[in-house]
């Protein structure tokens, strides 16, 4: 670096700052320059001493950034954080001094840049670009910090000729898959262009040149063009009386440069490398333009897209048309208000161009707004776009939601907020989660209950002869997968004690079918059951039961079932099982879903029903269940008088169930009436002749006299549900000399 170039202007930090301040006074005078100066001269003097790769002192890359920061845009504090922005990271200032100056806000963003500035990236993986994206947005809470960081990438890729070629691909690299989609996201058009062309030219080289060569070689001829066609549309627009500013320029290299690779052109390929802009006013001159343009060119079939009645998700607007000029050359022409032009040059940096620009009648409808929320809109209209747009979608709600950390290799890990080592260890493998023995944060040692930051580097210590989770991480592990894996440790490691409880789970339930473990036991009972299940011994059934992956009722009723199955040879035990079924209920166990007996308990799925005897319900009457002890759930209809004497009772209380009757019931069920009646010659046939009438089928009945000359009928028959039941009585009642018809238990 010879000497003549150190004192050219461009290297002098203080003749740079001086153009700075003369570019903020030119765009606003609600800035104070004396804070401004004075950030300035704290960035001088920290970096003094240190210089840049081409030989300029260090802090005329500060005021570089801050320069682009006016460009974009950006609020005063920014001017002053991007001034700052590398004195945490390469000077002895902390947060602190900057802060007693300059207050926490701007003290904020200079520490979030350090932080985005730390961040190491290592793996390049597709997905891995993205979920970087989403970690730098996500570390940046202020999006100030992203912004500065897109200006500070910005000029370090300008300046990347003074870089090693290793450096200038890496860094260009990154730019193209993290920098420039972030400034897309953004909306921020011109930031995006320059950070593509400037990478382009590191990531190859001869594409980039064989486009500018050709570009150069052409410009004389495009410049007449563009000349030509500006002004015709010019003279046309004042001739319609359409108040309008138009520009025209030659597409940004990689567009060009991406479309010749999309469809295989070559540069000479391509036509429409001219693209013209009209700024209007209003919405209706934007379709008015839009009219005239299509009135004087010929369109280009299928190019016209409106993105002012549909945004794109970054909030760009315009009518985009492409048309073929006089000269046969088509060229695109984007219509939209000065507003949208606004939001398309700068995105989000426009909120703080028009809170602070001059012409604050043109302002955003946000203006009032917080920083945050509008960024939030932003980001949730993102969130509703077409998945298959060109960005990458993220939640609405990252910010709060989710951390993103690196591994030791550098991939970026995606966690819930608030997820700790443990969360880590798990996502990256159970087994590593089972073996771990200690965690580090960057470098450091931490207890596992640390709070994962965005942006730390997570190593996980682990160890052949580790003990395994302890039932305290259940709660300090964050995510529900984490959780998972260690709950199946549990199962897995606590086999002794789950054969153990399952065994007894097991006897239990089939004590309730008139079973023991003996009786099923045998080879070719529980053979078929193990089978069906995977289980290689009866151990293997019992620690399933256990752990709860398979119930003792399923396990019992699939063993009973096998029994049955085995009649011929088993009579004794098939005795057992028919026994069972006859205490507890006279007709067959049928199953609907999780129904048993067209009766669902809440809580509880093939649990053991029994229907009470003293009030016998049916589908349609109000019931409710009683948890016996050992006899399961008994159902009893809610006004039966048995059923509220239990309810009264203290003891009683926490086994009443809600229980439902099945929505498809096709069983029959079994119930008792009582009919008094007057004694009298014939009554027992007279309510035996009406009950055939109505085809009822009736399992009993019976008849005794209550008292002077009168009696009661007693029948127990079957029926459907409480609409039948209702049926039948009204016809009983009708019997000459009946008194009432009533059903037990009321
Ligand atoms: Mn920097």
């Amino acid at each position: 670096m010879d000497t003549q170039d150190r004192k050219n202007k461009s290297l002098d930090p203080d003749l740079l700052f001086e153009d700075l301040i003369r570019k903020i006074q030119e765009n606003t005078h609600s800035m104070d320059l004396g804070r401004i100066r004075a950030a300035y001269e704290m960035a001088r003097m920290a970096h003094s001493g240190q210089f840049r790769r081409d030989g300029s002192p260090y802090v005329t890359h500060c005021i570089a950034a801050a320069d682009i920061s006016v460009d974009i845009g950006l609020d005063e504090d920014s001017i002053i954080a991007a001034l700052l922005h590398d004195v945490i990271e390469d000077t002895s200032l902390t947060h602190e001094d900057i802060a007693r100056q300059f207050g926490s806000a701007v003290a904020d963003i200079v520490e979030g840049v350090t932080k985005l500035t730390r961040v190491q990236y290592t793996s390049k993986e597709d997905e891995q670009a993205e979920n970087l994206r989403k970690m730098l947005l996500a570390m940046a809470k202020d999006i100030r910090v992203i912004l500065i960081k897109i200006a500070d990438r910005l000029h370090n890729m300008r300046t990347m000729a003074y870089q090693s070629p290793e450096k200038q691909k890496s860094k260009s690299l990154e730019t193209m898959e993290i920098y420039a989609p972030i400034a897309h996201r953004l909306g921020m058009q011109r930031a995006k262009w320059e950070l593509e062309d400037l990478s382009l030219q590191y990531l190859d080289p001869d594409g980039y040149k064989e486009i500018t060569d050709n570009l150069t070689r052409r410009m004389p001829e495009l410049e007449r063009f563009m000349d030509s066609m500006q002004e015709k549309i010019q003279t046309r627009l004042q001739a319609e009386g359409v108040q309008s500013t138009i520009y025209c320029r030659i597409k940004h290299v990689y567009s060009i440069y991406r479309k010749m690779y999309a469809q295989k052109l070559d540069i000479n390929g391509i036509f429409d490398l001219c693209a013209f802009r009209v700024i209007v006013d209003s919405i209706p001159d934007c379709y008015n333009v839009l009219g005239i343009i299509h009135d004087m060119f010929k369109p280009v079939p299928g190019r016209f897209k409106d993105y002012i009645s549909t945004p794109k998700p970054n909030m760009y607007q315009s009518v985009h048309t492409t048309v073929i000029g006089s000269e046969g050359i088509p060229f695109e022409v984007q219509i939209r208000t000065w507003e949208m032009h606004y939001t398309a040059e700068y995105g989000v940096a426009a909120h703080w161009k028009y809170k602070m620009g001059p012409s604050a009648n043109t302002a955003l409808r946000a203006g009032d707004e917080d920083t945050f929320a509008w960024i939030r809109r932003l980001l949730e209209s993102q969130q509703e776009s077409d998945a298959s747009d060109f960005f990458y979608n993220m939640k609405v709600d990252m910010f709060a939601d989710e951390v993103f950390v690196f591994s030791p290799k550098g991939d970026v890990i995606n966690l819930p907020a608030g997820a700790t080592p443990i969360d880590f260890a798990y996502f990256i493998h159970s087994d590593i989660g089972n073996h771990m023995v200690g965690a580090k944060v960057n470098g450091r040692i931490v207890t596992y209950d640390y709070v994962l930051q965005n942006g730390d580097i997570v190593e996980i210590r682990t160890s052949k002869s580790a003990p395994g989770p302890s039932r305290d991480w259940l709660n300090t592990a964050k995510s529900n997968s984490a959780r998972t894996k260690i709950k199946q440790w549990f199962k897995k490691e606590r086999r002794e004690e789950n054969i153990i409880r399952g065994r007894a789970m097991l006897e239990d339930e089939l004590r309730h079918n008139g079973l023991t473990i003996d009786d099923v036991s045998d080879e070719a009972i529980c053979a078929p059951m193990l089978k069906r299940f995977s289980f290689t011994c009866m151990d293997d059934m019992f620690a399933a039961i256990g752990y709860g992956g398979l119930t003792a009722t399923r396990a019992a009723n699939r063993l009973r079932d096998e029994l049955k199955n085995q009649e011929p040879k088993r009579k004794t035990a098939l005795d057992k099982v028919a026994e069972a079924a006859e205490r507890r209920e006279s007709r067959p166990t049928k199953k609907e879903g999780k129904a048993v007996h067209g009766i669902l308990v809440e809580g509880l799925s093939n649990c053991l029903v029994k229907f009470s005897r003293c009030c016998t319900p049916v589908p349609g009457d109000d019931i409710m269940g009683f948890i016996t002890r050992g006899q399961g759930v008994s159902i009893h209809r809610r006004d039966c008088s048995n059923c509220q004497q239990l309810l009264n009772q203290p003891e009683n209380e926490g086994r009443w169930v809600q229980v439902s009757w099945a929505g498809k019931i096709s069983e029959s069920y079994l119930t008792t009436i009582q009919i008094s009646a007057k004694d009298r010659n014939g009554m027992v046939m007279d309510v035996a002749t009406v009950l055939n009438s109505v085809n009822a089928k009736v399992h009993s009945l019976s008849a005794r006299t209550t008292g002077l000359n009168f009696g009661v009928v007693s029948v127990t028959l079957e029926v459907k549900d409480a609409a039948e039941l209702k049926y039948i009585t009204n016809r009983l009642s009708s019997v000459p000399g009946v008194i009432s018809v009533s059903r037990n238990g009321a």
